[in-house]
C-alpha cells in the first residue's frame, strides 16, 4: 500500500542530501502522515522535537510536547528519528543522521553518564566534569574478558593491545579544543595498558611521566585549569608476551611565551608555583625563593592559585615522579634552580647609563641570585643582558643595548633556560624508560596534541597548531576512506567510488614551495629588515589566487582551514618563528659552572651548526643560526605522519560540553561546533555518501522475517531478506547484497522499524 512507501525511495530517487538536511519535502509528508517527531529549530538554535500535525504548502503546523502548537517554514524541520534509536551507542544506528539527531542522541547519553559513544570508527568522549563510575579495575577487567561491550576508551585500548599482540603497531589519536578531556582520556588509556600490560615495574614509570609533564608543560588557562601547552607523543613497547618494556616521549612546540608573559585569569606554567609552595625550607634557602606574588613574571596575572589544587601538595607528587623515573636528587635540584632563575631573571631591572638610552642591569639581589643559581659571574651576566656582539666586516663590535633591546634578550634567555629545562626533562625519562635492544617492534602510541583553535585574535602558536590539525586532518580522512572502501570491497559490493573532500588544497597553501605560508615565513624572517608588515605584505602579494586565503586589512591574512576560516594577525610572527637567542647569551650559559646551562647552551649550539645545513643559513652577524620554529615544527610533523602511515590508527575525539567545566550542562550549540570541526559528522557523511547502514543477512531475517506477509518455508536468511526487501519495495539503487551483509542507503531502515514497532 503506498502510504507505507518511504518518501526516499520515491521514484524521484532520494530526496535527502546526504546530511539529511535539505530537501526533505517528501519525508516531511511521510513523517506527517505518520504523525512521527520531527526537530525544530528554535530562535536561540536549540532543537525541538514536535509533531507535524498538517502541511500546507511550504508551511507545517507542529505542536510541541507541552502541547503548544505552532505553524512553521517547512524547511525548519527535519526528521527525527524512531524512539527505539535513543541513546544508541553507535551513531551509525541512527536512521537519520542529521545534526539535531546526532546532538540529541550523545546527549540523551551524556545525561546518563554515558559519556562514551561511537561514530563508525570514531570513539566520542564527552567531558563530564565529574568524577564518573566508569574505571577501576572491575571495568578494566570487565573490558579485558568483554564481559561488557558498550564504547570505553577500555575498549580502545583493547582493541590496540590485541593488534599489537598480533604484531601491528598502533596510535590512539586524540582530538579535541582545550579542555575537551585529551590529556585525560590518554592517562584512563594508559592505565588500562598498565594493568594489561604491567609486572615488570615499568608501568609504574610510564604512568608517572603524567605528572612531571603536566608540572613543566601544563598552565591554567581561561579554558582549561590544566592545560597541555605542549603537543606529546608517547610510544609504550611491549614484549613478546605482551608486557610492557619500555617507552619514549615526543614532545612539539611547548608555547615558550608563556614562561614571560600571561594574561590576567591565567598562569604560568605549574611547575613555578609547585616549587613556591612546596619546597622545603633547605630548598628554599638554597635557591633564595620567595612567594609565587613576589616575581615580577607571575605577576602579570594575579592569578596564583587553582581552585581544588593544592601546589604544595603537587610539588610533593612531582618530586615523587622524578624519583621513579630515576632523576637523581642532585639532578632534581638543579632543575629546581633553573626553575628559581627564570623567575629571578623576571625580577632584573634596567637602569639608563647614557644619553643614547642605552641600559644596564641594576645590580641587586635579582641580578645576585640569577648569576648564582645559574653559575656565573654578576658582571658577565651584567655584559650578556646589555650588550650585544656584532661582526662587521671582519671585525667584532660590541653594541650597547637599548631598554626594549635588554628587556627582550633577558626574556629570551628565560625562554630558553624553560624550554631547554622542558626538553632535558624529558631526554631523562626518555632515558630512564628506554626500551633498549629488547625492541619487538610491537607498541602503543598515545597522540594527544593540541586541536583546532580559532580565537579572537589568533597567532603564531594557533598558525602552527592549526597547521598540525590540518596534516592531522588529512591523515584521518584518508584513513577513513579506504577503511569505507575496504569494508565494501571486502563484501563483493559494487561501488563507485564516492568523492570525499580532501584538504590537499590548504596543505598546499601552508607547504607549497617556494610561494606557500611556511616558505613565505622563513624566508621574510631571514631578512634583517623583514618585518611583520612587510611579511603580511608578501602573503597577499603572492597568495591572493589561492583559494584558501583571503588577505585582510593591515597585517592579517585568512586562513580557510577544513573547520572553518581563521584570520591570523602577523604582530609577533618573525620573531617568535626566528626564536632568537643571541650567542652572547648562549655563550653565558656554556660558561656557567652549573651542570644544567651547560648542557642547554650545547644543546643550543649543536642546533645552530646543525641548522648551517638546513634552509636558514644565510648569516646575519655575529648571531647563531639555528632552524626556524615552523621548519622544525614541519620536519617533526612529517616524521610523525610517516610513522602514522605504518600503524593502525584509533581515534578518539574529545568534546566539551560546556565552557565553564562544570557538570552536567550540555550546550547544543558548542558541541555541534566542535563536532563539525573535529570532522565527526564528516566520518558521518563520509559514511552516508555511501552505503552506512549495515547488517549481516541473519540478523537481518531475524529482525523483519516475521513481517513478511506470505509465510515462506524456513529458508536461509539471504533468501528472507530479499523477500522483505521486495515486500517493502525497497528499490534496488537503495541497497547492495554483499556476501555477508546487507548495506543500505540513509533511512531505509526507519520504515521497517516503524513497521515492525506497529505490528
Ligand atoms: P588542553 O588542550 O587544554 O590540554 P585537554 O583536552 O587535554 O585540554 P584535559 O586537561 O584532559 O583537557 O581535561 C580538562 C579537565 O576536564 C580535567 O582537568 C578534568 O577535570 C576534566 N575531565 C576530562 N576528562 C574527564 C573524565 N573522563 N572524567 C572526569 N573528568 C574529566
Ligand atoms: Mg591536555
Amino acid at each position: 500500500d503506498d502510504e507505507d512507501v518511504h518518501p526516499s525511495v520515491s521514484p524521484q530517487g532520494s530526496v535527502l542530501d546526504s546530511w539529511g538536511n535539505k530537501k526533505w519535502g517528501d519525508t516531511a509528508s511521510y513523517v506527517a502522515k505518520k504523525k512521527l517527531q520531527s526537530w525544530f529549530q528554535t530562535s536561540d538554535g536549540n532543537w525541538e522535537l514536535a509533531k507535524i500535525l498538517s502541511i500546507t504548502g511550504s508551511e507545517s503546523l507542529i505542536s510541541f510536547s507541552e502541547g503548544k502548537v505552532s505553524k512553521v517554514n517547512s524547511d525548519s524541520l527535519l526528521p527525527a528519528n524512531p524512539e527505539i534509536l535513543d541513546g544508541v551507542d553507535d551513531l551509525m544506528q541512527l536512521s537519520y543522521l542529521n545534526e539535531p539527531s546526532v546532538l540529541y542522541n550523545l546527549q540523551y547519553r551524556y545525561d546518563r553518564d554515558m559519556i562514551y559513544s561511537k561514530a563508525g570508527p570514531v570513539l566520542v568522549a564527552i567531558n563530564p566534569f565529574k568524577k564518573i563510575p566508569l574505571y577501576g579495575s572491575d571495568y578494566i577487567e570487565a573490558y579485558k574478558s568483554k564481559s561488557i561491550d558498550s564504547p570505553h576508551v577500555y575498549a580502545i585500548a583493547d582493541t590496540a593491545i590485541r593488534e599489537m599482540i598480533r604484531g601491528f603497531l598502533n596510535v590512539s589519536l586524540l582530538y579535541g579544543e582545550s579542555g575537551a578531556g585529551k590529556t585525560e582520556t590518554a592517562k584512563i588509556a594508559m592505565q588500562y595498558l598498565a594493568a594489561l600490560g604491567g609486572g615488570s615495574g615499568i608501568e609504574y614509570e610510564i604512568l608517572k611521566t603524567n605528572p612531571i609533564l603536566e608540572a613543566f608543560g601544563n598552565a591554567k588557562t581561561s579554558r582549561n585549569n590544566n592545560s597541555s601547552r605542549f603537543g606529546k607523543l608517547i610510544e609504550i613497547h611491549f614484549s613478546e608476551t605482551g608486557k610492557i618494556s619500555g617507552a619514549k616521549i615526543q614532545t612539539f612546540l611547548l608555547e615558550k611565551s608563556r614562561v614571560v608573559q600571561c594574561t590576567e585569569g591565567e598562569r604560568s606554567y605549574h611547575s613555578f608555583y609547585q616549587l613556591c609552595a612546596g619546597a622545603p625550607p633547605s630548598l628554599r634557602e638554597k635557591l633564595k625563593l620567595k612567594s609565587a606574588n613576589e616575581y615580577k613574571y607571575l605577576q602579570q596575572s594575579t592569578c596564583y592559585s587553582i581552585n581544588g589544587v593544592d601546589d604544595a601538595e603537587e610539588f610533593r607528587v612531582v618530586v615523587e615522579a622524578l624519583d621513579a623515573v630515576h632523576v637523581s636528587k642532585e639532578n632534581q635540584e638543579n632543575a629546581f634552580a633553573m626553575l628559581a632563575a627564570v623567575l629571578w631573571l623576571g625580577n632584573v631591572t634596567f637602569s639608563i647609563v647614557d644619553n643614547e638610552n642605552h641600559v644596564e642591569p641594576v645590580i641587586d639581589e635579582a641580578l645576585l641570585n640569577v648569576a648564582q643559581l645559574i653559575g656565573c659571574e654578576a658582571d658577565d651576566l651584567k655584559l650578556a643582558l646589555s650588550t650585544r656582539k656584532m661582526k662587521v666586516n671582519n671585525d667584532i663590535i660590541v653594541q650597547k643595548l637599548t631598554l626594549a633591546q635588554a628587556t627582550d634578550t633577558r626574556d629570551a634567555l628565560a625562554k630558553s633556560i624553560y624550554s631547554c629545562l622542558f626538553d632535558w626533562l624529558v631526554e631523562q625519562i626518555n632515558k630512564s624508560l628506554a626500551v633498549g635492544k629488547r625492541r619487538t617492534g610491537r607498541s602503543i602510541s598515545i597522540l594527544d596534541i593540541y586541536g583546532f583553535e580559532s580565537f579572537d585574535v589568533n597567532s603564531f602558536e594557533q598558525f602552527c597548531i592549526n597547521y598540525a590539525n590540518e596534516r592531522l586532518q588529512q591523515h584521518f580522512n584518508r584513513h577513513l576512506f579506504k577503511l569505507e572502501q575496504e569494508e565494501y570491497i571486502q563484501d563483493g559490493i559494487d561501488w563507485a567510488k564516492v568523492e570525499f573532500e580532501d584538504n590537499q588544497d590548504c596543505l598546499n597553501l601552508f607547504e607549497k614551495k617556494p610561494l606557500g605560508l611556511l616558505t613565505l615565513l622563513d624566508e621574510e624572517s631571514t631578512f634583517p629588515n623583514g618585518t611583520d608588515m612587510t611579511f603580511a605584505t608578501k602573503l597577499k602579494q603572492h597568495l591572493k589566487t589561492n583559494s584558501c586565503f583571503r588577505g585582510e586589512r593591515g597585517k592579517a591574512f585568512t586562513v580557510y582551514h577544513y573547520a572553518g576560516e581563521v584570520m591570523y594577525d602577523t604582530s609577533g610572527f618573525l620573531e617568535k618563528n626566528r626564536d632568537f637567542l643571541h650567542l652572547d647569551s648562549i655563550q653565558l650559559l656554556s660558561s656557567c659552572t652549573c651542570e644544567l646551562p651547560q648542557a642547554f647552551a650545547s644543546n643550543l649550539l649543536s642546533l645552530s651548526e646543525k641548522a648551517v645545513l638546513g634552509p636558514l643559513h644565510k648569516s646575519g652577524g655575529a648571531d647563531s643560526q639555528k632552524l626556524s620554529v615552523v621548519t622544525k615544527f614541519k620536519g617533526q610533523l612529517f616524521q610523525l605522519m610517516q610513522r602514522l602511515e605504518s600503524t593502525t590508527p584509533h581515534f578518539i575525539r574529545c568534546i566539551k560540553p560546556n565552557n565553564s567545566q562544570s557538570p552536567g550542562i550540555y550546550h547544543q550549540g558548542l558541541v555541534l561546533q566542535q563536532l563539525r570541526c573535529c570532522g565527526v559528522l564528516e566520518v558521518v557523511r563520509i559514511s552516508r555518501s555511501g552505503f552506512p547502514t549495515r547488517m549481516s543477512h541473519q540478523k537481518f531475517a531475524r529482525r523483519y522475517g516475521f513481517l513478511l506477509l506470505e509465510h515462506v518455508a524456513i529458508q536461509d536468511p539471504l533468501s528472507v531478506s530479499v523477500a522483505i526487501l521486495h515486500q517493502f519495495d525497497i528499490l534496488p539503487e537503495m541497497y547492495q547484497i554483499g556476501y555477508t551483509k546487507l548495506f543500505f542507503r540513509t533511512g531505509q531502515i526507519g520504515k521497517l522499524e516503524d513497521t515492525r514497532n506497529r505490528t
